[in-house]
């Protein structure tokens, strides 16, 4: 079995066509078929988020009434009839009947997401998480809701997260560091760090000594949580009472740190395990929060911290696939490959399956999306691990910005999700996310790949270097595609090259002056 060893494109895209074959015919999961609609229509997407925004949302059923009046003009046609109806009915009268009417359409539309979002009443889960194991996947809970802004809310989130620790039925839970500990500010590096480990450490030993032990996962957010969440991880997990304890955390493929990321947390689980601790769990996933990390460039007048383009994003995410799943690696860092993007999780498997190590890789999806072709990959890979969002009906504007995130995803042509329902019947939406895996393959210099571009990741000493490194390179004829700039104290730049280009490599080390060095 050789390491290195990497399948070639054809055989991901003959894996991904025997998946969609699976799908045809089977009568299309309702829900997802009234997603697909939505996508379809052109007014389904605006009305969506409008009613999710702006009729669940707001606290004041006065408001509501007038929004869901102002949407009840244009009614897109991807819904139910009945629905439609009632629309068209309650629309008009909603500003007259702010009660009864807006709480009947939020219930309506509760029940609409049910598939997404789960009812997270003690009363009701057991029963909700039995029904979801029913295909043998393993759930993994979130406790919906976003950044907290006061302590209050803060331990209110925590306690949640603590009861679902606790509950003998759950197994498996998510946990964002922003959602327990309120204003971090990245300026008190150290004592932000503190005060989030102390705050996760009963939490980290209920689920870990507990008479049923709980997998616990940190997700990942925003790129200024990234440096915060590793070390909270590291220190929580070097705790002596936490020594022999399994823990997970995300990583991003769509920042240039991932890789380095990747390899710092390698080199210190395999530390640990060499002393004699239990090993980690890294998510690898391509990042959710593209639009906010733009707005915060924006904002602050900064560089956007993500890759600068779909490709080189998809090119990273299969570049930190390709380097985690190694025998010499899973012992200590299992891996969980989560997306949608078939093509990507076909190849990540036959990756793993060929380098002997699938029994450390677990696949991750979202609960309720394109749940066919999830059928299809369970089928494959033994069992998914379902990304399961929890929501208590009280705070269920919480769920808002999940679901707007998962519309969105779903709405952009860049991404994948966007053509997920056509997949099988239009060859054109087949081929043009067959380019995109080829063309990101091709960057890797993967066999099978199509594209003329090859990105790299050169390491450098900050933002001085990584200029200089771009200016030499273009000074020697290098075609430069793309690139992606360094920030701050960045080890590595992203560079995108036509191929056949001089190795950047073998440039000329930069000077101390090129270096910033005064
Ligand atoms: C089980 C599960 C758990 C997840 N957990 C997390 C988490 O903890 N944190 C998190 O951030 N996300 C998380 N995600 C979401 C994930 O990051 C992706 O947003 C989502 O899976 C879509 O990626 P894809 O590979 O499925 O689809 P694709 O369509 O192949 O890829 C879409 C992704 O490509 C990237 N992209 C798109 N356009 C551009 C562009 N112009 N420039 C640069 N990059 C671009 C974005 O990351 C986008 O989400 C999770 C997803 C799953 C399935």
């Amino acid at each position: 079995m050789q390491s290195d060893v990497r399948p070639d494109a054809d055989a991901a895209v003959a894996l991904v066509r025997q998946w969609l074959s699976q799908t045809e015919g089977v009568r299309p999961d309702p829900s997802a078929a009234r997603l697909a609609g939505l996508l379809q229509d052109e007014r389904g997407l605006d009305f969506a988020i409008g009613f999710v925004d702006r009729v669940a949302r707001p606290d004041d059923l006065g408001v509501a009434a007038r929004n869901l009046e102002q949407l009840a003009q244009s009614i897109p046609r991807f819904l139910p009839w009945p629905l439609r109806a009632l629309i068209a009915i309650g629309g008009p009268l909603a500003r007259l009947l702010p009660w009864p009417i807006v709480p009947i359409a939020r219930r309506v539309l509760r029940g609409m997401v049910g598939h997404l979002v789960i009812d997270a009443t003690p009363s009701r889960l057991g029963r909700t998480l039995e029904h979801l194991r029913a295909d043998g996947d393993r759930l993994n809970l979130n406790l919906l809701g976003e950044a907290v802004l006061g302590d209050a809310e803060a331990d209110r989130r925590l306690t949640g997260i603590t009861e679902l620790v606790k509950r003998p039925d759950v197994d498996y839970v998510s946990v964002k560091v922003s959602a327990i500990a309120s204003q971090l500010s990245m300026w008190a590096f150290d004592e932000a760090v503190d005060r989030v480990v102390d705050r996760l450490v009963p939490l980290y030993e209920t689920a870990a000594l507990g008479v049923t032990p709980t997998f616990l996962n940190l997700d990942m957010e925003e790129f200024r949580d990234l440096d915060l969440t590793i070390e909270v991880f590291q220190r929580l997990l070097d705790r002596p009472s936490l020594r022999q304890y399994e823990a997970g955390i995300v990583l991003q493929a769509y920042l240039p740190e991932a890789l380095p990321a990747l390899d710092r947390l390698t080199d210190w689980a395999q530390a640990r395990r060499a002393a004699g601790g239990a090993g980690i769990k890294v998510r690898v996933v391509k990042g959710a929060n593209l639009a906010m990390e733009r707005v915060d460039a924006a904002l602050h007048g900064w560089p956007v911290a993500v890759l600068p383009s779909k490709q080189a994003s998809d090119a990273n995410y299969k570049r930190v696939l390709d380097a985690a799943l190694r025998p010499d690696r899973v012992d200590a860092v299992r891996i969980g490959v989560a997306g949608h993007n078939l093509f990507d999780i076909a190849w990540a498997w036959q990756l793993a399956e060929a380098r002997g190590v699938a029994s450390s890789v677990e696949v991750e999806m979202l609960l309720g999306m394109a749940p066919d072709q999830a059928a299809a990959v369970r089928r494959t890979v033994g069992h998914l691990l379902l990304y399961t969002p929890v929501v208590h009906p009280r705070d269920f504007d919480s769920a808002i910005s999940y679901l707007i995130r998962r519309l969105e995803e779903n709405a952009s042509t860049d991404n994948f999700l966007s053509g997920v329902f056509e997949l099988t019947a239009s060859p054109e939406i087949f081929a043009r996310e067959e380019q995109r895996f080829r063309a990101a393959l091709a960057d890797l210099g993967i066999a099978g790949g199509a594209s003329d571009h090859l990105g790299t990741l050169i390491p450098v000493a900050g933002e001085a270097e990584a200029a200089a490194v771009l200016a030499r390179l273009v000074g020697a004829g290098v075609a430069i595609v793309d690139f992606g700039p360094a920030v701050g104290d960045l080890e590595h730049t992203f560079l995108d090259l036509a191929r056949g280009a001089a190795d950047p490599a073998a440039a000329p080390a930069p000077s101390a002056t090129e270096r910033g060095e005064r």
